[in-house]
């Protein structure tokens, strides 16, 4: 201690000295290595005009500053950093006021010190917002809980799978329209197909004429369920089917080949034309009876429909005051009504029956409505209205479990049209 005090003292005379006497240089080794940036700023080769400035600023601040530093330094009072630190801002402040005697002297104002802008961020991703097309806006407005063909299958699945159902020992059948435009090769049938049964070996029991109706009727109930396999479990997909085009017109979709588009479903939108006709008092127009005549009944599909959506549709003039999409909408749903009943009434004879359950396990049937689309714009979608479970004992609801809503009760399609705004009371 004793040594470090004298070695102060001495530092701080030869210190004292020099800033005294050569106040333009460098004022003491202890201060140029402690405040390195301090000494470079205020001992860098500068201007003539600089220096004569500087002068006495130099002078002054050499005498006090570098002997203190030095003193200060040696008994560690300061950190090294923080000596810098101070060093750099007394270095600053003496530039500011270089600058100000400068412009006194000259009569011109500093120039006022730029602040640097901040540096620019990189651009952030922007997200990917995809707005729904008039597709989804229609689909959404009179079919709310409508899925994608696939996301229907997913969950199907799912829900069956959970439940032992196994593709080599699950038999698929279906009641959908004729229409081509329900066997697309993504189509809802045809995905179950493949996820739910043998869709290499197996085939699909194929119920469905014209609007979905399972017109093989009775007899074709019977031959469906008889093919089950040994211990194994059935699946039945049913309903009817509309279109909805890329414009968001219900009743009208694109079809592979085809220019303008077309109406879909044709047999739902001609049997609503023809009650449209009898409401006017005006006689059905028959081509075919004209040109080439066929045996009695032979439409009778058409007829069928016809006869059974009249009394469903209720008042025509106050259905389509609400305009062509809300009544295609609403039409549509009560063809589904006719087919939930025959297929309810057919699954519930047969599954009361005890020596149905001779070789069948369980029964799962998926009810709802085909939205089918432009096939160049994606898969169809599918409004699932029923999903319900059949075994020896019960009836069970699986809706809720598959697809998030509690529609227990019996009749789920009303809840299911409440709830799209269908009014189908
Ligand atoms: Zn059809």
């Amino acid at each position: 201690m004793r040594l470090n005090t004298s070695l102060l003292i001495a530092l701080f005379a030869v210190d004292l000295c020099k800033a005294l006497t050569i106040p333009s240089r460098p004022v003491s080794f202890v201060a140029h290595q402690q405040a390195p940036f301090s000494s470079q700023v205020l001992f860098a080769s500068r201007s003539n005009d600089d220096e004569i400035v500087d002068k006495e600023l130099t002078a002054r601040e050499a005498r006090i500053n570098a002997p203190l530093s030095a003193i200060a330094t040696a008994l560690s009072l300061y950190p090294n950093n923080a000596f810098a630190y101070e060093a750099e801002e007394k270095a600053k402040a003496r530039e500011a006021n270089r600058a100000k005697i400068r412009a006194a002297r000259s009569g011109v104002p500093p120039p006022t010190p730029v602040a640097a802008a901040p540096p620019t961020p990189p651009p952030a991703p922007s997200p990917v917002i995809q707005l729904p097309t008039k597709f989804d806006l229609t689909a959404k407005r009179y079919f709310p809980g409508a899925m994608k063909s696939s996301g229907v299958t997913s969950t199907v699945s799912s829900v069956l799978k959970k439940r032992g159902y196994q593709p080599s020992s699950t038999l698929l059948g279906s009641s959908l329209c004729s229409d081509e435009i329900n066997y697309k090769p993504e189509a809802l049938v045809n995905q179950m197909q493949k996820k739910l049964s043998n869709g290499e070996l197996g085939g699909v029991f194929n119920m469905g004429g014209l609007g979905g109706i399972p017109f093989a009727g009775t007899t074709g109930f019977s031959a469906f369920v008889s093919h089950c396999p040994g211990n194994g479990k059935i699946v039945f997909l049913y309903g009817p089917h509309v279109g909805i085009s890329e414009d968001g017109v219900v009743g009208k979709v694109k079809r592979i080949g085809v220019e303008k588009e077309s109406t879909s479903c044709g047999a739902a939108v001609g049997a609503l034309k023809a009650i449209e006709l009898q409401y006017q008092a005006k006689p059905k127009t028959n081509q075919t009876m004209v040109d080439a005549p066929v045996p009695k009944g032979f439409d009778f599909q058409q007829d069928f429909i016809v006869d059974n959506l009249r009394t469903k549709l209720g008042d025509l003039a106050t259905l389509e005051a609400q305009g062509g999409d809300q009544t295609l909408a609403f039409t549509t749903s009560k063809v589904y009504s006719i087919i939930q009943e025959v297929v309810l009434a057919e699954i519930r004879k047969k599954t009361k029956d005890p020596t149905f359950w001779s070789k069948v396990t369980e029964v799962a049937i998926v009810g709802g409505i085909v939205i089918n689309r432009d096939p160049n714009a994606g898969e169809d979608y599918f409004q699932p209205l029923s999903f319900k479970g059949f075994d020896k004992d019960k009836e069970f609801d699986l809706y809720g479990e598959g697809f998030g809503a509690d529609i227990s009760i019996p009749d789920g399609l009303a809840i299911r049209m409440r709830e799209t705004n269908m009014k189908i009371n």
